[in-house]
């Protein structure tokens, strides 16, 4: 038998689907219970006390009562509402890919209180305005940290020698750069450009001001984009449905942009 206990925690609401006729399952991000699913009751009622603070990439304190298979949802609280990532599509597209990316890569019940700040300051980050294409790259790699997949990027995985500056090559099946020498070998593989490898290594051991004084043409942000993109589905062996969501948007927009010339 398990006692159900009551108890608090901060939380990130990083997914929500429908149960019933008016409540919710909510997934939540915490910084010492992981990542647990709680039942939200009467949620999608218009009057209930809770709806507004449960919204989807809200951060709350949230009051729990624990169950044997899922947690029932008692009270809660907005710490903050992140309103510019709900007010602007692009930033949400942006703060849902990242908050699907802590979903898919983490499993119920396991404490990761560094991904729990990691993706709080991401969110914070979104909303800043610089570029958020290197606050997805910073993320990406430092979720990887945190969830045991860091790649290589000093090395190269196969001869372990140091990479020379030259257009190597990144293997997501090795988890690292391969040198021009062992490239061959490898049958997938992806070229690096030289200044492609130094954001990324100065990503990895950066933090987030680091990010914000890097620079990157198109050019460089794509390259690092489809790298990223390719090892993430390597590592889930799946699309990241939000990333076609992303891929969508930038289609749009594109498309926005050139009916207005
Ligand atoms: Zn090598």
């Amino acid at each position: 038998m398990t006692k159900l206990r009551n108890c608090q925690t901060e939380a990130i609401i990083i997914k929500k689907s429908k149960l019933g006729e008016a409540d919710r399952i909510l997934t939540l991000y915490t910084p010492h219970l992981g990542k647990i699913q709680g039942v939200a009751k009467g949620v999608r009622r218009p009057r209930s006390k809770l709806s507004g603070h449960l919204e989807l990439l809200t951060h709350s304190h949230v009051s729990l009562a624990r169950g044997r298979n899922i947690d029932t949802i008692t009270g809660s609280q907005t710490i903050s509402s992140f309103l510019e990532l709900k007010s602007d599509l692009d930033l949400t597209s942006q703060a849902l890919y990242a908050t699907e990316l802590v979903s898919q890569f983490t499993a119920d019940h396991i404490e990761n209180h560094p991904l729990f700040k990691l993706l709080l300051e991401t969110m914070e980050q979104l909303c800043q305005g610089g570029d958020n294409e290197l606050v997805l790259r910073y993320f990406e790699l430092n979720l990887l940290e945190r969830v045991g997949y860091r790649p290589q990027l000093l090395l190269c995985v196969s001869c372990r020698l140091p990479l020379k500056p030259v257009t190597n090559s990144f293997c997501p099946s090795a988890g690292g750069m391969l040198c021009l020498n062992c490239t061959e070998s490898q049958p997938l593989t992806y070229p690096v450009s030289v200044n492609g490898l130094k954001v990324l290594r100065l990503l990895q051991d950066g933090d987030y001001s680091t990010a914000g004084r890097l620079r990157m043409n198109q050019e460089l942000s794509r390259e690092l984009e489809r790298l990223m993109r390719n090892y993430l589905s390597y590592l889930l062996e799946r699309e990241v449905k939000s990333a076609a969501w992303l891929d969508t948007l930038r289609q749009q927009s594109k498309q926005n942009q050139t009916a207005l010339l």
